[in-house]
């Protein structure tokens, strides 16, 4: 390993890292709320796990990793006291098994199916699993999540599910879009997360609203997100 390039991309981290905190802690302010009611979520996803350390090591404390594999073979080499771990992004059934208990939160639930799935392992392994209901804002443009249109009756289907407990929504829009098009997409789901929260449905807590990523997380925090997914403006473009 080239320990100039090692030092340099150490560089280049904690540079972003302070430009994301301010961005987010001013778009807080200017939407009328405090920058600590925002938490930044580090994606971890294709990342060394010596550049995430270094990430920890600044004060990260939410990571969200979105392949079950890849978070399963990375994770005993983080350094993970205190750090809150999300499995984000789609989540097949078959794979529920494997991920249930190892995280503190399943963001991206999509279908009643695998909700079910998350329910029934919980309850075999004697806990409750923590889990954020993923929309599709953009309608079919964008292949995962639940159908706006019906999001109110699925959330109180998914309700009644033991071994889960709903903490809120996750949303992306979709790829090809402009900013003024997200923001309406983001208000959209503000207002969705809004009159979930004031029907007031047993076992759904809507404490949490997970939208913004790397080119959009201002806006979304203007628009009512309470939880920034911030992965290659942190880390540098991804390389698969
Ligand atoms: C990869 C990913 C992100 C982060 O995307 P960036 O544009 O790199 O910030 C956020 N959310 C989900 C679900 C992802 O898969």
């Amino acid at each position: 390993m080239d320990e100039a390039l090692v030092k340099q991309r150490f560089h280049d981290i904690e540079e972003n890292y302070k430009i994301i905190k301010n961005n987010i802690a001013e778009a807080a302010i200017k939407g009328g709320r405090k920058p600590e009611d925002i938490r930044f979520m580090a994606v971890t996803k294709t990342v060394d796990s010596l550049y995430i350390n270094h990430a920890l090591s600044l004060g990260i404390d939410l990571i969200g990793e979105n392949r079950v594999q890849e978070f399963l073979s990375k994770r005993d080499e983080l350094n993970l006291n205190g750090v809150e771990k999300h499995l984000i992004g789609h989540l097949q059934t078959n794979k529920v098994r494997q991920i249930v208990g190892e995280v503190d939160m399943i963001d991206g639930v999509d279908s009643v199916k695998v909700a079910k799935e998350i329910g029934k392992v919980s309850q075999k392994k004697g806990i409750i699993t923590d889990v954020l209901v993923e929309v599709n804002i953009g309608g079919e443009e964008s292949k995962f999540g639940l159908d706006p249109a019906r999001l109110n009756e699925t959330v109180c289907e998914m309700s009644e599910i033991e071994g889960i407990k709903i903490k809120g929504l996750m949303a992306i829009p979709p790829i090809c879009t402009n900013e003024e098009e997200n923001r309406k997409f983001f208000s959209n789901m503000y207002t969705m997360f809004l009159d979930i929260k004031a029907k007031k449905i047993d076992n759904v807590s809507m404490s949490i609203l997970s939208m913004g990523m790397s080119d959009d997380y201002a806006s979304a925090i203007l628009e009512g997100s309470t939880m920034v997914r911030v992965g290659s403006s942190l880390f540098g473009r991804r390389v698969y």
